[in-house]
């Protein structure tokens, strides 16, 4: 047969031209592409071999070969897989077997590819990125299982056009011989290749071999060195998440995650699992003990690594994993996505979005069974991590009651060392209580000793005790669970008996005038002044309005930079506390007093310090209180 000149196909000489011409900076992947290539020959061949014995052809094991050729400046990858046809060879090799030509001709011409070379690399470049190490690339191969087949080379400089004749191969199965560019000979380099290999393809299961030369102590003449070439293999082949789980102990998980981790304690827990059905797919994932320093970093890391049949693509694919649970490390292999695929189609691929909802499932279901089976391990990972998967609530509306499922409380009813959840809490509701109870501060004591718990303390109802900075957040979007309103009681209005509704009618017509006065003083500072139904010893406190912030939440908030718009607060006052009734008869007596002017002030910054905010006039608050001690003093005194 003579040689055969055939002229690319219009995009691959586009994709060509580009990728001779491009910087891009991560050259080395051509090798990852080619070994990916092998693997998959080889694993067709091992498929076909299943129910054709003939394909192995007197061969005892399938292995893919580098060979470093310093002299002659070829790469050769080299396997006995399945091999190529001339019609198959024509047809891989001269054209792109992307499903959307079209689309692809259209952004290889895109200006966004010329201004930025580097985003080939993300579109997957395959066989044809060995142009960008290489000005001549020969591919010899063989279709294994046809009789009397003949051997097929494949050559080209890229320059719009390639040769094909038929030619001798012994072994069936395909080697792609790189001609290295004058400049790119460092990739003959035992060390560079054997670098490459642990960093894309060390999880392949097939051997890659490569004849490697060592100083060794001569057998025969003792004390002397004589270089000899031995063969290595150089990946590791371990894809540890392909084994079955009974073949891998718990050691070997362990060592794996702090691989992949970098953490230095052993995980929490594993979870290791085959999806099949619309979407193939091994995951194997570890919930960490502890959690990482840089968390909260923005250049933190997320999700899992992404392999594709055992190839990696990349290190952290985040779309296969909601932000939620970013704590979570660990494999996930995928057989239905392409090998090329770029970041870009990953945010849309429905692979991509079936697999995380999988995993996310399988996480959610994974803490729900710790939660009732291993209690204390549950709380130990709650503890690290329980305030990042709060923010599911908001992200994930969809699985919101999932999630409020495995949240864990402390409540005003129990020892400070128990969590209660939300069920529990409904469980133990009193009989005509609507609402879920919950106050929000800084810590279980400070908020245990909040004047807004005293009517909820005496009238014996429980409250939740929320002291993340997000919870108010939180609750605000979750709303209600098991049809239960969600309630702080430090904002809006709260009636917590009913009977008492005629009392407080009473109360307001008793103290109208003089509500009216604080309103009339306190304009500036709030919003309205009104008599309070969570007050029992205290004088008076400040509430936000429903759907406020909170005050620590908009601490928070002002800490993190933003701009808050004033809120006014409700000032509320214990229609029971004894000031008020004093206070009512001096206005009686003398509604312009410059003492009730005073103890309206004093009042409302008392307010202020008990809601963990500081008087207006720190000052001023100091005197006053010094003097009306001293006022005390000497009335006590005299
Ligand atoms: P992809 O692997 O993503 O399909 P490539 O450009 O890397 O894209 O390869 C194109 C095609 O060439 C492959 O789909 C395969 O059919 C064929 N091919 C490449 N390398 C080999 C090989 N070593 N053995 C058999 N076929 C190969």
């Amino acid at each position: 047969m003579t040689v055969q000149n055939l002229e690319f196909k219009t995009e691959v000489k586009q994709l060509l031209d580009l990728m001779i011409r491009s910087l891009y900076s991560h050259k080395e992947i051509f090798l990852r592409e080619l070994i990916s290539n092998a693997s998959d020959a080889i694993d067709r061949a091992q498929y076909e071999s299943l129910t054709d014995s003939d394909i192995m052809e007197n061969e005892s094991e399938w292995r893919i070969q580098i060979t470093a050729d310093k002299n002659a400046g070829t790469l050769t990858v080299s396997e006995n897989g399945i091999g190529m046809t001339k019609d198959e060879i024509i047809e891989a090799l001269g054209t792109i077997a992307h499903s959307g030509t079209k689309e692809f001709l259209a952004f290889l011409q895109s200006k966004e590819i010329k201004d930025n070379p580097e985003l080939i690399g993300q579109f997957g470049v395959g066989f044809y990125s060995s142009f960008m190490v290489a000005d001549k690339v020969t591919v010899l191969s063989r279709r294994a299982g046809l009789k009397g087949q003949k051997g097929i080379q494949w050559e080209s400089k890229a320059d719009g056009f390639f040769n094909v004749e038929e030619v001798d191969k012994e072994k069936k199965g395909t080697d792609v011989i790189l001609h290295l560019k004058e400049d790119e000979k460092k990739y003959l380099d035992e060390w560079e290749i054997r670098g490459i290999v642990k960093k894309y393809s060390d999880y392949i299961e097939h051997p890659i071999v490569m004849e490697v030369e060592r100083e060794k102590e001569s057998e025969i003449k003792k004390g002397e060195k004589v270089k000899i070439r031995e063969e290595e293999t150089l990946n590791s082949r371990k894809a540890i998440w392909l084994k079955d789980k009974s073949e891998i102990t718990e050691s070997e998980y362990n060592e794996f995650y702090k691989h992949i981790s970098h953490d230095f304690t052993d995980p929490s827990k594993i979870i290791h699992f085959k999806a099949e059905g619309t979407s193939e797919f091994t995951a194997l994932l570890f919930l960490p003990t502890k959690e990482p320093f840089n968390i909260y970093f923005k250049d933190f890391k997320i999700g899992p690594a992404l392999y594709v049949k055992r190839v990696q693509i990349m290190n952290h694919c985040e779309q296969l994993i909601p932000p939620y649970l970013r704590f979570i490390k660990g494999v996930v292999d995928s057989s239905d996505l392409p090998l090329n695929i770029s970041r870009e189609m990953l945010q849309t691929n429905r692979q991509v979005e079936i697999i995380n909802k999988n995993i996310t499932k399988k996480i959610l279901d994974t803490l729900s069974d710790m939660k009732k089976n291993e209690y204390d391990k549950y709380l130990e990972f709650y503890r690290e991590f329980g305030r990042i998967v709060k923010e599911g609530i908001h992200y994930d509306f969809s699985r919101k009651e999932k999630i409020a499922d495995l949240l864990l409380y402390q409540s005003l009813k129990k020892p400070s060392d128990t969590h209660i959840t939300l069920q529990e809490y409904v469980d133990s509701m009193k009989e005509k209580q609507e609402e879920i109870y919950y106050i929000t501060g800084a810590s279980r004591d400070e908020a245990i000793k909040s004047p807004y718990l005293e009517a909820f303390k005496e009238k014996g109802y429980d409250v939740l005790i929320m002291v993340d900075d997000i919870d108010d957040f939180i609750m605000g979007n979750l709303a209600e669970y098991k049809g239960k309103k969600l309630k702080s009681v430090i904002k809006g209005d709260i009636s917590l008996d009913k009977t008492e509704k005629a009392g407080k009618r009473e109360a307001e017509k008793k103290f109208r005038a003089l509500l009216e006065l604080i309103k009339h003083q306190l304009k500036e500072d709030v919003k309205d002044v009104r008599l309070s139904g969570r007050l029992k010893d205290t004088a008076c406190c400040l509430v936000a309005d429903e759907g406020a912030l909170d005050p620590n939440m908009e601490k928070l908030l002002k800490a993190m930079g933003q701009v808050i718009p004033e809120n006014k607060r409700i000032l509320e006052i214990n229609p029971t506390h004894p000031i008020f009734e004093a206070m009512n008869k001096v206005f009686e007596k003398e509604p312009k007093s410059i003492v009730l002017e005073e103890y309206i002030r004093l009042l409302y910054d008392q307010a202020l310090l008990l809601e963990g905010s500081k008087p207006k006039d720190p000052a001023a608050f100091a005197s006053a209180v010094t003097r009306l001690m001293l006022k005390d003093v000497e009335r006590k005194g005299g």
